[in-house]
């Protein structure tokens, strides 16, 4: 009899229970009991739902009130010395202190560092360590959740993350190794194996993701002392997950540990069934992850069924459970509450719910059971016209991907030539200001929008109140004195939506949100078809903003990368493929925004780095696509119009080369982290074009002064030939205020004045 298990379920709850009542508890509406009592019942549910759909084995304490990372921490009590005289005293205060800052009278407590849990959009807590550092068992969060399930008659396999990764995840404050704290870990996992076995668990489910990346021999030597160290004592079976990819060269290493089976993704990895089969032990539990936990399509189960009857044959009696290739964490909770969608694309999709009932036809078909082959036929189907469908594919779009020449990925001439041009047409002097692109989303302006989209404003009033906003905020910026302008994006609910939305190929769910950090959910767009755009989509707003001012006005765009970054992608094509049509698409509306006068076009790629595959082997590959697109969508236009782009994240000390490659007149990028440090990567590599680092963090609501900003433009002048500067904040000023903004910028503008001065006087 062939097992249907769960890796993990959406904790957040189909309609965001769980962020309702954590920001109801966190804005002191309701207490603590409340907000316990709303997670007891979504965990309640989920198993029961679970249950229904046709789980054998479903997990526990895959349930968490922020996120699995900072539970581990705090189950370790790996609670650093800020927080424990609170963690004493109010242990839920403390927990959430961790995650989100406290900042009460008298107490400033800042927050964990947050980051992208591997290649996912999803965010953990990174746990902070120091050498020496102790650990011991706080509370009993999944002793307590397997017993909570238990009295409901269902039996589930405890998640843990498992210590490797745990360390390997974390960070400490004092530059030591955390993996040198290994051998101090290891007996509070023992300890909480053997209270789980004690309390009657048959499995427990050890996640290792970090066995899917390139491991060096440290990592390898910690996998093998630390799961020798756990078979050592009492334990319920041991599942050892392995997750997002390919286990390669690490296979040999997690099948000679001594647990009792072994998970592994065959949606990102399929190619390495084989091998696992064969390297495998006798008498393992081997997990099959068949349906994809990351995406939202429809499996057409029958190659699934292959690959498991593939392993049936090997293995022989040796069981055999299915399972999602991840947890399924990434996706939506129930297709069946989507009221959006129509029943076309509907039909095509699979969130949580329908993909565990897909597990258990394809068990039930594995199985021989009666009537299960036939069971089939609804998923062959819908797969059949989904591939056929006209939605689907656009010849249009497709001539033009054929047509596409290297001439299309490149500016006509280099930056150096380009410069001059650029510099004259839009009369720059030394040090140039500009912004990011957003201005203050007050609440106003978010209120308008829901008032338009519910019908209570009419699309003409709403058009009005954009303009009046788009003019004030045109206004404020030449009042400051800014150099090149912005329109201050009032119109964009979200910097991807908001192209998704005017995009053919792009549809968007009513309800399929995805936890993003803590409370925080997404709604990510669903590319299912050929991307084209029918009609310009911001040139209209560019325009009118342009026609307000003598000054240059920037065009703001999302780039190819960003777009699908940031989306359920299509799983019919490569991601290569679909990103490329999405550039062409950008690269229509970046001509088109030239035609209408805009001489300065700036494309926003915040998520390229995020995009980078988990091994270092297909980096290349990835960086060489993404870049290409980038081109594609800025290379249409002629010497004189300026490409901008922006970027978020911190490290570009390994993709700098491609940074430079993408070949955008300027680059603004977000420095607040590691300001030297980044200056420095572009500085040894020479980087070509003009680079604007942020000078000030808008993250936070203090304004900083002047001098604060010329010291750092000096330091960036040290580094960097002043003719490279540009002068801008880190990032988009949307979460800011008006008066804060205002302050800011002046100051910003002062401080390019000091630098001008100084290199006239030079
Ligand atoms: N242009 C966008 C803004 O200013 C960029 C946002 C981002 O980098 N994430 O809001
Ligand atoms: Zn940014």
């Amino acid at each position: 009899m062939t097992i249907v298990t769960n890796l993990g379920f959406p904790r957040i709850g189909a309609r965001r229970e769980l962020k309702r009542a954590l920001e109801s508890y966190w804005h002191g509406e309701s207490d603590a009991a409340q907000l316990q009592a709303t997670a007891a019942e979504l965990r309640v549910r989920h198993w029961k739902l679970q249950r229904e759909a046709g789980v054998d084995l479903p997990p526990s304490n895959d349930f968490s009130l922020y996120d699995h990372v900072l539970d581990t921490a705090f189950l370790f009590d790996a609670i650093p010395e800020r927080y424990r005289t609170l963690a004493v005293c109010a242990p839920l205060a403390a927990y959430f202190a961790m995650a989100r800052g406290l900042q009460r009278p008298g107490i400033d407590l800042h927050a964990l560092e947050m980051t992208k849990w591997f290649d996912t959009n999803y965010h953990y807590l990174v746990p902070e360590l120091q050498a020496g550092q102790r650990f011991a068992l706080r509370g009993d969060k999944p002793l307590a959740e397997y017993r909570e399930a238990k009295a409901l008659g269902i039996e589930t396999r405890p998640v843990l993350l498992g210590p490797v990764s745990f360390l390997r995840l974390s960070k400490t404050t004092d530059g030591s190794d955390p993996l040198d704290l290994l051998g101090t870990l290891l007996p509070v996992y023992a300890q909480l194996l053997e209270a789980l076995k004690a309390e009657g668990a048959r499995w427990v489910q050890l996640d290792e993701p970090v066995l899917v990346q390139d491991l060096d021999d440290a990592a390898r030597a910690a996998f093998r002392q630390a799961y020798a160290r756990l078979a050592d004592g009492p334990h319920p079976d041991i599942l050892l997950a392995t997750y997002f990819g390919a286990l390669d060269d690490n296979l040999a290493l997690a099948a000679s540990l001594p647990v009792q089976g072994l998970h592994v993704d065959l949606v990102r990895a399929p190619e390495q069934l084989d091998a696992v089969l064969r390297a495998l032990p006798a008498g393992r539990v081997l997990s099959l992850g068949l349906v994809d936990g990351r995406n939202i399509w429809r499996n057409p189960l029958d190659n699934a069924l292959i690959l498991a009857r593939y392993a049936r044959g090997h293995r022989g009696d040796d069981p055999l459970w299915l399972a999602p290739s991840c947890s399924l964490l990434h996706c939506p909770v129930d297709l069946a509450l989507e009221k959006k969608l129509d029943a076309e694309l509907r039909g095509w999709l699979a969130f949580s719910r329908q993909k565990l009932e897909e597990l258990r036809l394809l068990a039930d078909a594995l199985d021989g059971r009666a009537g299960a082959e036939a069971a089939l036929a609804p998923a062959r189907e819908a797969a059949d016209a989904r591939r056929r469908s006209s939605r689907v594919h656009n010849a249009a779009v497709k001539a033009r991907m054929a047509a596409l020449t290297a001439a299309d990925t490149a500016r006509a001439t280099p930056h150096a030539r380009r410069l001059p041009l650029q510099t004259a047409a839009l009369r720059l002097p030394a040090f140039p200001t500009t912004t990011i692109g957003s201005f203050p989303q007050t609440r106003e302006v978010r209120e308008a929008r829901a008032r338009n989209k519910s019908g209570r404003l009419s699309d003409a009033d709403y058009d009005a109140f954009l303009a009046v906003q788009t003019e004030q905020c045109v206004r404020v910026q030449e009042q400051i004195g800014l150099d090149v302008l912005v329109h201050g994006e009032f119109e964009r609910n979200d910097m991807v939506e908001y192209f998704g939305e005017q995009l053919d190929g792009f549809a968007f769910t009513g309800n399929g949100w995805v936890q993003s950090y803590g409370s925080r959910c997404v709604k990510p767009p669903v590319i299912y078809g050929d991307a084209s755009r029918p009609a310009p989509m911001t040139v209209r707003w560019s325009r009118y903003a342009q026609s307000l001012t003598q000054r240059p006005m920037k065009g703001m765009l999302t780039g190819p990368v960003t777009m699908l970054q940031w989306s359920f992608v299509r799983d019919d094509q490569e991601r290569a493929q679909t990103c490329r049509q999405i550039a062409l698409a950008l690269r229509d509306e970046v001509t088109d925004l030239e035609a209408a006068g805009i001489a300065a076009i700036q494309i926003d790629e915040p998520a390229l780095r995020e995009g980078l595959p988990l091994r270092n082997a297909q980096r290349q590959r990835y960086l060489e696509w993404a870049v290409e697109a980038f081109r594609i969508a800025a290379s249409g236009v002629a010497d004189a119009t300026q490409i901008h782009t922006h970027m978020c994240y911190a490290q570009f000390n390994d993709i700098i080369d491609s940074v430079a490659a993408l070949d955008a007149d300027v680059i603004s990028i977000e420095t607040s982290r590691s300001r030297m440090e980044l200056l420095d990567a572009f500085a040894r590599f020479d980087y070509p074009n003009q680079v604007g680092p942020g000078v000030y963090d808008i993250h936070s609501p203090r304004v900083p002064d002047r001098t604060e900003m010329v010291e750092l433009l000096r330091r960036a002048s040290e580094v960097l030939p002043a003719e490279k500067l540009w002068v801008n904040p880190d990032c988009g000023l949307k979460t800011r205020a008006w008066p804060e903004t205002r302050a800011a910028l002046e100051a910003m503008v002062d401080a390019a004045q000091v630098l001008r001065a100084e290199l006239s006087a030079a």
